[in-house]
């Protein structure tokens, strides 16, 4: 059997509160955490143990609701099933409404080695208007609290791109980030994702999101203010004060690396199989209680799909795509693939070659969606 180097994803599909803007499948039923803990535990311990870990990730939902011991608990069966290398990335997205002084210094004793606070925002007005539990304030003081508690790797995630923000208001955000010295900031543009309280509002009229021209600026000048803050850009996204600050369980998925998903709605990746769980955290419960399996859904790539998706996900990394390793996987260039495309894309400076790598320009990382499009496959 071939062994990976493996990521660990663990799904925690609950949240205080829904926020408008999300789509992501999570409840505020409390009560099933319980019956959810013991088949997160039922499901790890059945699991094929196909290599070493080298990254955790506990996403969410809101990961933090789950007390720390029980985050342990889970850890400890995770160990026992796993073999977990000493160094491995241990990450957990935490709220900053639902953390005190003790949960984190509980976590970071039981082996957490990075923090990810869903900050959002550092103003008020922005933070009720997406629905978030916490406020600025709480935000700040989420973040020394983790200081406090040991957590020398931190992340937050920062949403840009909320109606009539002004590059002048990124500044803000971006100088309250750097001024905590956060080791990571992941900057994502506000999009509007269906059936959510926020699409009601756009469709309504109530609210406008910026257009395509005006999401532009703030892209451009959020990079510009982050990179001046000392932040290296290593996806479209994703900025890290230090290479080594770089989250290595999200480099993963860019990168096509292997990772198993465990919880409700989680993915896993062996390539060239994906494979899902099923959404309901109750469909999930009785599932895994019942002996029948969480998994809802599987394909296995073609390699039509594995390149388009190499593509894709190369291209978003700032490092773009090393040209030789490509064709040495998939046994055709890049320039091939691109076709009558290829010496437009390079001409009007959306792509460029650097030392055996292709990667979006700066005008480009605008258009990294389309790009893609041009492929001849
Ligand atoms: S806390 Fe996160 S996962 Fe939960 S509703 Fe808000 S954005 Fe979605």
């Amino acid at each position: 059997m071939i062994q990976y180097s493996l990521g660990i994803y663990l799904h925690t599909p609950f949240c205080v509160k829904k926020c408008s803007y999300c789509d992501f499948y999570s409840i505020t039923d409390r009560r099933l955490i319980g019956p959810y803990v013991d088949a997160l535990k039922r499901e790890i311990q059945r699991a094929e143990c196909l290599g070493q870990v080298d990254t955790v990730y506990w996403g969410g939902g809101t990961p933090s609701m789950l007390p720390a011991a029980t985050v342990a608990e889970v850890m400890d069966v995770l160990a026992a099933r796993f073999e977990i290398l000493p160094d491995a990335e241990i990450s957990l997205e935490a709220n900053p409404g639902t953390v005190d002084l003790a949960y984190l210094k509980e976590l970071k004793r039981i082996g957490v080695n990075r923090l990810n606070l869903g900050v959002q925002s550092f103003n008020d007005q922005d933070l009720s208007f997406l629905g978030r539990i916490h406020n600025a304030e709480e935000a700040v003081k989420a973040i020394d609290l983790a200081r406090q508690a040991g957590f020398e790797n931190l992340g937050i995630d920062l949403i840009y791109g909320l109606p009539g923000q002004t590059p002048l208001d990124l500044e803000h955000q971006i100088g309250a980030a750097a001024a905590l010295a956060v080791e990571h900031i992941s900057c994502y543009l506000l999009t509007l994702e269906p059936a959510t309280p926020l699409a009601r509002l756009v469709a309504q009229g109530t609210v406008a999101l910026p257009d395509e021209t005006q999401a532009s600026q703030l892209m451009v000048a959020m990079a510009e203010l982050l990179a001046a803050a000392g932040y290296h850009r290593y996806e479209i996204s994703n900025f890290a004060r230090e290479e080594r600050y770089i989250c290595r369980h999200n480099r993963r998925y860019w990168t096509m690396a292997p990772y198993l998903g465990f919880g409700p709605a989680a993915h896993s990746f062996v390539p060239p199989r994906r494979y899902w769980n099923l959404s309901s955290v109750s469909d999930y419960i009785e599932a895994v209680t019942d002996g029948s399996g969480p998994v809802a859904g599987s394909e296995t790539l073609t390699r039509e799909q594995r390149i388009l998706e190499a593509v894709y996900l190369d291209l978003r990394l700032i490092e773009g795509i090393d040209l030789t390793a490509f064709e040495s996987v998939f046994q055709v260039t890049v320039q091939d693939l691109f076709g009558p495309h290829w010496a437009g894309l390079l001409a009007e400076n959306i792509l460029e070659i650097n030392n055996g790598w292709l990667r979006l320009t700066e005008k480009g990382l605008l258009l990294a969606d389309a790009v893609p499009l041009y492929l001849d496959i």
